[in-house]
């Protein structure tokens, strides 16, 4: 429990509007996008300042307080939970835009600026910044660093990490540290911007990103291929790739995901196709018209029942919807969901859903999956209840074969949710204990005192 002194200092850093402790606000705090996962903090603070920030990990660090940032609490890996208690340090009242060089084609932000207004203004000005987590409505710049969140666009485009210029971070004794810059090149010693990047709130507090933007492409076309058989879809999108065109955007659903979808908010999606594959290819116009017919010759002779090219902006904005809507989807379907985030070389990525249904058979769970397929990236999900102790204790063991699987073919534990504290018991059987231990040591010198979101990533010792 923290002290009430504490609490009264955390008043005079942000004034009593920044800081809650009413138990039904400190509720909203106690959990993510998980559905395994609560943990009550005992205090809320809302900076508006960096210099607050500051204030605030002063104070923590002399008081050896847990602090658990937090942006808009849409991960799925528990990451945001202050599983130690505690201070949620949320970032959302620092929302401002500070500047957007067309000249430069670089941006700087507050962390807690929501990824899609970030786009808007964006567009406003025909800019495009392509990291795009389908929880684009939400989630914050600061979250998607932290996470190096990426979506459908990475096939072409990369993920979070691959725009990221520059950072002001505040360290756990509230030292404010600037690492990279506003240059497209810096070859200034070590990459620190990478660093914090993916860390999950362990190494610091992000509280400034500036970003490499890129022109809105002129033209695009989004595709849509039925397909009967989840392997045939997967063998299609290495056959594109292979081909030599790399599609914008990719993504796949399954017939739950579709059947689901139809039910909440139906669109007329085909009720009876196994696989929905979604492609988007942009451009010059001449180009997208040209690789387009490629795709969709290639679709079909990798055994794509129909292919349907949108008509217009509004169609293709509509078949994006169904994807981004497929997580809410499988999220609503049981209790308990462990919805999990894989990664395979993109060309064992048939191998891999072969794999899957192995392990649905062996074990008795439907396995249903939604991915961005281009990308090798898949979110395997399982449907179970935490109360029945025998059961939940069945599927986790059964998301273990998945794990392990994804890792004999090349694959990874995580390729967009991070480990936070869905994972770490993986996480050993993932890495070279060398490199575990060399983030542990990174962990040591940034956060001696180990408050900065204690007890994520790697399991602690006795855990
Ligand atoms: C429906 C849905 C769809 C999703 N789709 C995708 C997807 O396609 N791709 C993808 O990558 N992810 C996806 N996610 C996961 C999630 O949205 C992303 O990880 C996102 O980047 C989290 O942002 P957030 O603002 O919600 O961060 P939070 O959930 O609040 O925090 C995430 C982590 O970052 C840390 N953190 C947050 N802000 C800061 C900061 N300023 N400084 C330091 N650490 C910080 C937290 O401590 C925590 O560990 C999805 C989630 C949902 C619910």
């Amino acid at each position: 429990m923290i002290k009430p002194e504490i609490v009264s200092q955390l008043q005079k850093i942000t004034g009593k509007e920044g800081v809650l402790t009413a138990k039904e606000d400190l509720n909203a705090y106690s959990y993510d996008g998980t559905t395994t996962w609560t943990h009550m903090p005992d205090v809320v603070v809302l900076p508006t300042t960096t210099e607050q920030i500051s204030r605030v990990l002063k104070l923590a660090n002399e008081n050896k307080v847990p602090v658990t940032t937090r942006g808009a609490g849409t991960n799925v890996s528990g990451g945001s939970i202050p599983i130690k208690g505690g201070i949620v340090l949320c970032t959302v009242k620092m929302n401002k835009i500070l500047d957007i060089n067309k000249t430069n084609l670089t941006a700087t932000v507050e962390p807690g600026v929501v990824l899609q207004n970030f786009n808007t203004a964006l567009a406003k000005e025909g800019l495009f910044y392509p990291p795009d987590p389908q929880s684009f409505l939400g989630c914050t710049m600061g979250g998607t660093v932290a996470e190096n969140a990426g979506g459908p666009y990475c096939v072409k485009y990369g993920v979070t990490k691959q725009y990221l210029l520059g950072l002001e971070v505040v360290l756990a004794n509230g030292y404010v540290m600037k690492v990279g810059g506003v240059t497209v090149k810096n070859r200034t010693g070590y990459e620190l911007v990478m660093l914090f990047t993916g860390s999950e709130g362990t190494l610091a507090v992000i509280t400034k990103i500036t970003v490499r933007l890129l022109p809105m492409p002129a033209a695009s076309k989004t595709m849509m291929a039925v397909f009967d058989d989840m392997i045939a879809g997967g063998q299609a999108v290495s056959n594109i790739i292979g081909s030599g065109v790399v599609p914008a955007k990719s993504a796949f659903v399954d017939n739950f995901v579709i059947r689901r979808i139809e039910q909440m908010t139906p669109m007329g999606l085909p009720l009876d196709a196994n696989a929905l594959m979604l492609l988007m290819d942009d451009g010059n116009p001449a180009a997208v018209e040209t690789d387009t017919q490629q795709i969709v010759d290639i679709l079909k002779k990798s055994g794509a029942k129909e292919v349907k090219i949108a008509k217009d902006a509004d169609e293709a904005a509509a078949y994006w919807k169904m994807r981004s809507a497929g997580f809410a989807a499988v999220f609503g379907a049981a209790h308990t969901v462990l919805a999990e985030d894989v990664a395979v070389p993109r060309d064992k990525l048939a191998e891999f859903i072969k794999k899957l249904g192995e392990i649905s058979e062996r074990t008795g769970f439907f396995i249903q999956y939604l991915g961005h397929a281009g990308d090798g990236n898949l979110h395997p999900s399982i449907f179970t209840d935490i109360r029945k102790e025998d059961e939940f204790a069945r599927a986790q063991a059964a998301m273990g074969e998945i794990f392990r699987a994804a890792l004999s073919l090349g694959g990874v534990l995580s390729g967009e949710h991070g480990i936070g504290l869905e994972k770490q018991r993986f996480l050993k059987e993932a890495m070279d204990p060398v490199a575990l231990d060399l983030m542990k040591k990174i962990k040591g010198i940034l956060d001696p005192n180990n408050i900065l979101n204690p007890g994520k990533i790697w399991e602690e010792e006795g855990a």
